[in-house]
């Protein structure tokens, strides 16, 4: 991926990326791009439709996201916007969420790939604490991506909590949001692409704290209105629609900011089959 594409498409997206999380982000799009050739991630591939679709829109929700906040990307499919956000603001404590299998692997090894470094250094400090028994390092050639580490690790340790590395996990929104070690813990829970408002908000509000936000990536239709009495339901208020364009593209996009006001009522999120009977 040409470099001077992602500087372009992150300076429009007001965020100001240092040469080495250029050279991650570049890594990230060759390895979805290599990926993407057996197991299909993404149906944008062109380099300036990434840049401007994948990239830029993946950033523009940095500016609503607070110092520090540990964030869910519900639904993140290949990672976005996840991953492109997590690799500009190393201060994010990223978690990626997704039902698909194939995806949730294909996120593993990016995160091997890119997060090399911050492995290394976690390694180190386990190893400090002498607590290296769950994890899993391994050193390997990176074989064909000049921009990317040369070392990767595996892990699933379950405890990344406060990780410099995003967490990846393999599961349903409807079910994480019922388990006590990730309802109302995130900051923010974030989604694009996923399903309709009054859905996803049923997915994304449990994992909210009180205080915290729930962004939806939508286009120009914000779906607010049908939306409403889910929100408020599930002790959410829109705070705020920002609408935005994105380059050579007609349509609009939109963010709507949710903040969660009181807690979400325990009979929240029901089972799948429930969900699509009746939204809320
Ligand atoms: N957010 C990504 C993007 O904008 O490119 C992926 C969008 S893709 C159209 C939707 C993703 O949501 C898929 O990867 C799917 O597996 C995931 N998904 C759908 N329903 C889900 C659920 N209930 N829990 C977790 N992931 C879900």
């Amino acid at each position: 991926m040409d470099v001077s594409l992602i500087e372009k498409a992150a300076k429009r997206a007001g965020i100001s990326l240092t040469s080495d999380l250029v050279q991650k982000t570049a890594c990230f799009i060759d390895v979805l791009l290599e990926a993407n050739q057996s197991v299909n991630l993404t149906a944008i591939t062109e380099p300036t439709d990434i840049a401007t679709r994948h990239l830029q829109d993946s950033w523009i929700p940095a500016r609503f996201i607070a110092e520090g906040a540990a964030v869910i990307d519900v639904g993140t499919g290949a990672g976005f916007p996840g991953i492109p956000l997590r690799i500009a603001r190393p201060d994010l404590n990223m978690t990626l969420l997704d039902a698909s299998a194939k995806r949730v692997h294909f996120l593993e090894r990016v995160i091997q790939k890119i997060f090399a470094e911050e492995l290394l250094s976690l390694q180190e400090n386990m190893m400090k604490q002498g607590d290296l028994d769950d994890i899993d390092f391994s050193v390997a050639a990176s074989s064909h991506l000049s921009t990317c580490s040369q070392i990767s690790a595996e892990t699933s340790h379950p405890s990344f909590i406060s990780s410099p590395i995003p967490r990846v996990i393999h599961g349903r929104a409807e079910e994480l949001g019922r388990d006590p070690d990730h309802r109302e813990k995130y900051d923010v829970a974030i989604a694009r692409a996923v399903t309709a408002l009054p859905v996803l908000a049923e997915y994304c509000l449990p994992f909210v704290q009180l205080g915290g936000l729930f962004i939806a990536m939508k286009g120009l239709d914000d779906e607010t209105e049908e939306a409403e009495r889910a929100i408020h339901l599930l002790g959410g208020v829109v705070e705020e629609v920002y609408r935005y364009k994105l380059p050579e593209i007609e349509a609009s996009f939109s963010l709507v900011i949710v903040r969660k006001k009181t807690a979400t009522s325990l009979r929240y999120p029901r089972r799948m089959a429930a969900i699509k009977r009746r939204p809320l």
